[in-house]
């Protein structure tokens, strides 16, 4: 029997080997009307689809679609032409606007089984928690026939998965945090062994780059990698840049392939395996024992947020000034009034101040300030809207760089935050 790596497992080379399914369509429908309406955000979906494509496949269609018993059930009916594979997510709660049951049952002519096994591990949950079972948890003992069911340790709902005609569907619950085991834990094996190909991956994390700018590079070689056999993604964030590299069957060729591109990536390339580059450069932070301290304006505390959500960042995060009005740049940080008035709030010489404030507050080995216009007002002709400029001091060299990025204010400010980890590694790693 062949065992089945629950990450993509290290070939050598730079290859991964991971498993895919084979030549099948996956797609993901998230139910719920607060996802349509916007009140709430969906993160089962990208959570899902990237999490489908570490073993090797994405999906090609993704739906948000309210409580609505019948427009469910219509669309899973449409979908399952397309798809071998759907996965459902919300709506198996116990309440009225809880439709994804009933929507499969009749989407697929299936009946309902009792399990008193459910029953039963539902009662257990309401019993550690010291709260009587309310009457309407009785319907999540209600299974599809035939299914199969998926423990839920977070929560009452079981999931479960359905296979009918060649297609799956799978069922899970809407609370991320019922969903996240649920799926690490049983459907992630489960995909892995129903559909199995062994399929080579090679993965570059990029910073700095465009993706339509590395698309027209490099679309010669696209064809070419197509031609052969093989396949590329992109993935893109503000800054950065996934590709990943797959092929089927020879390794050689899919080489062969990486080998030609990676020119394009020189200079770009911050990780080769699935690590972030957040990740990648707390490490660099911690084992070069380097200490870091920022003045944020535009970003409002998300270079120092996104710092402090990596664990031991206790090791190389020292304090963060938010100077974000003109005031707290010229009491807390020093910068001049003269600068401010001459030059500006966001402009090279500001920037350049709030670092020598931030030297004279505590020493550190690194500096970084950032300050910029987010947007949506306050942009002039002379300095438009995604204007930042980003200092950074290292080693007693003082760089200011000048940037214009695109997009709206969110945008902007996670450009930014993703440009200062960019610098930060090539400072360290001292590459320009
Ligand atoms: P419950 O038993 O809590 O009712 P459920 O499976 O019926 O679970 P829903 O009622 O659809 O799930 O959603 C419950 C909550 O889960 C929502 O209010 C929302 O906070 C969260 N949730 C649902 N779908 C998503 C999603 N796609 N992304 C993020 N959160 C979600
Ligand atoms: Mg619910």
């Amino acid at each position: 029997m062949m065992t089945f790596p629950d990450e993509p497992c290290f070939y050598g080379n730079g290859f991964y080997i991971v498993y895919i399914f084979c030549m099948v369509r996956c797609s993901i429908i998230c139910v719920g009307t607060e996802l349509v309406t916007g009140k709430n955000l969906d993160t089962n979906s990208p959570y899902l689809s990237r999490e489908i494509l570490k073993l090797g496949y994405s999906a090609d269609i993704i739906l948000k679609i309210s409580d609505d018993k019948h427009v469910l059930s219509r669309t899973l009916k449409w979908i399952l032409k397309q798809s071998e594979c759907v996965i459902l997510t919300g709506g198996l709660g116990p309440t009225s606007d809880d439709v994804t049951k009933d929507a499969v049952k009749d989407a697929l002519k299936l009946q309902y089984v009792f399990s008193q096994k459910v029953y039963r591990r539902i009662g257990r949950y309401f019993r550690k928690r010291g709260r009587p079972m309310p009457e309407n948890n009785k319907v999540q003992a209600f299974l599809l026939k035939g299914s199969r069911i998926l423990n839920n340790r977070a929560g009452t709902a079981p999931g479960c998965i359905v296979e009918k005609r060649g297609k799956v569907i799978i069922l899970l619950p809407g609370p991320p945090a019922e969903l996240r085991p649920m799926f690490e834990e049983q459907v992630k094996s489960y995909l892995k062994r129903k559909w199995r190909v062994r399929v080579y991956q090679r993965i570059y994390r990029l910073f700095g780059l465009t993706e339509s700018g590395l698309a027209e590079q490099i679309k010669e070689h696209e064809a070419r990698i197509k031609e052969l056999g093989c396949g590329i993604t992109y993935l893109a964030k503000p800054n950065l840049i996934d590709i990943i590299l797959t092929g089927r069957k020879n390794v050689g060729r899919l080489k062969k392939i990486a080998d030609e591109l990676e020119p394009f990536f020189q200079g770009h390339i911050y990780s080769r395996s699935w690590k972030s580059l957040y990740e990648t450069v707390a490490r660099q932070l911690k084992s070069g024992n380097l200490k870091l301290a920022l003045a944020e304006s535009c970003t409002g505390g998300l270079i120092a947020k996104t710092m402090t959500d990596l664990s031991g960042s206790s090791a190389f995060f020292l304090f963060d000034v938010v100077s974000y009005s003109n005031k707290a740049k010229e009491n807390i940080l020093r910068v001049k009034s003269r600068t401010l008035s001459q030059y500006g709030a966001v402009s090279r010489e500001t920037a350049r101040e709030m670092l020598d404030g931030l030297e004279a507050f505590l020493t550190a080995d690194l500096y970084v300030s950032v300050t910029g216009i987010a947007g949506p007002s306050g942009g002039t002709p002379e300095k438009p809207v995604g204007l930042v400029y980003i200092g950074t001091r290292y080693k007693r060299r003082t760089i200011v760089e000048k940037y214009f990025f695109p997009g709206n204010r969110e945008y902007i400010r996670d450009y930014s935050l993703n440009k200062v980890f960019e610098l930060i590694y090539r400072r360290i790693h001292d590459i320009h």
